[in-house]
């Protein structure tokens, strides 16, 4: 729908409307109100190009698009009709838990062996340990090949599925060839298309493997966000989990600023899970509770959490920000009964 800025387009702004869109397949067709004309753009609106060039035209105000930029990710695409499984749990139908350490230690495995078995007994689903990490800081510890091993046999030992950051295609290689079945995307690395698409072309072929894709804190509308994880799905592999993990500017005494309340308006969109992290949202163990309650009452299909059997003795973020088992074992079990909740009084609603 395109607004101009005069109530409506002259003879000839109309003319160098019309052949734009006509240079795309597209026809416009004039709505006249009372006081305002406005111009419906009828055909496939979805090419980038003709909208901005119709944008570039300085007596546009702005165009409303009626189609949805990702046509995978969409709501109203069949792919919604798909059901995501991991780690024994369809996403959806009950309340799914990734959990454990931020950081592999390569030189203490057996804090991260221990972590695993308390996941599992805690009842999280999936197994989180990160084997490279993206770091503010080019000097401090930036992940170890080792962990992967690691990790992995952390896998083995306790059975549980892995949950991995990948920033680049020789990591998303050694993940993937080890067994991870759920590769991370960073929110560092959520606007980076390239990666995106190599990972999608990785797993396309792969449906034993999952995505975890973060939001990142540069994005705005939440169609970015989507339209992030439509570059995955368009390889033929949909598995893709939504992870709101805090954006900035931060809210003063969180690390982020928590945006667990953006799960009900991606509801509106897409079909996607949405897995919500709020460790990294609020940035201390203190409050990472309360968080991740808050994300299951705004409607969370599942959570991602970081614990460690021994925070202060973690590496990356575990000494601030990591819970112990003790903590999140009572968490799971608080997030199960709100969970039920959530779904009822949403049932209620609708
Ligand atoms: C992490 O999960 O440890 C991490 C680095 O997350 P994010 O990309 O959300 O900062
Ligand atoms: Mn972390």
């Amino acid at each position: 729908m395109i607004l101009p800025k005069p109530n409506r387009l002259s003879a000839e702004q109309l003319a160098e409307v019309t052949a734009i869109a006509t240079e795309f397949g597209c026809q416009i067709q004039p709505i006249i109100g009372a006081v305002r004309t406005i111009y419906a753009i009828v055909g496939d609106e979805r090419d980038d190009l003709m909208i901005n060039r119709l944008e570039g035209l300085d007596y546009i105000d702005r165009i409303d698009r009626i189609q949805s930029p990702f046509k995978l990710m969409d709501r109203r695409s069949d792919l919604a009709k798909g059901k995501l499984t991991i780690g024994g749990v369809t996403l959806g139908e009950e309340l799914f838990v990734i959990a454990g350490q931020c950081t592999i230690d390569p030189k203490n495995p057996n804090y991260f062996y221990e972590t695993a078995d308390a996941m599992k007994v805690a009842g999280a689903h999936v197994l989180r340990g990160g084997v490279w990490k993206p770091r503010t800081n080019p000097y401090t510890f930036q992940g170890d090949n080792k962990s992967l091993d690691i990790l992995m046999e952390a896998s083995r030992r306790t059975g549980l599925p892995v949950d991995t950051e990948v920033m680049d295609e020789e990591q998303l290689k050694l993940a993937i060839d080890a067994g991870v079945q759920v590769l991370q995307v960073g929110a560092r690395n959520a606007l980076n298309y390239s990666l995106l698409r190599a990972i999608g072309k990785a797993i396309g072929n792969r449906p034993e493997i999952s995505v975890l894709l973060k939001r990142s804190v540069h994005m705005g509308p939440l169609n970015e966000f989507i339209s992030a994880a439509e570059y995955i799905a368009a390889f033929g592999n949909p598995n893709i989990m939504l992870c709101p993990r805090g954006t900035t500017p931060t809210l003063d005494g969180y690390r982020n600023h928590p945006d667990e309340s953006v799960t009900p308006l991606l509801k509106e969109k897409t079909w996607a899970a949405v897995v919500v992290d709020p460790s990294h949202s609020v940035g201390k163990a203190a409050y990472v509770p309360a968080a991740a309650l808050a994300a299951v009452a705004y409607g969370a299909d599942g959570l991602c959490i970081e614990s460690h059997v021994s925070p202060s003795h973690g590496i990356g973020d575990d000494p601030k920000q990591s819970i112990t088992p003790e903590v999140l074992t009572k968490l799971i079990r608080q997030a199960k009964q709100l969970w039920t909740i959530q779904r009822e009084a949403a049932v209620t609603v609708s």
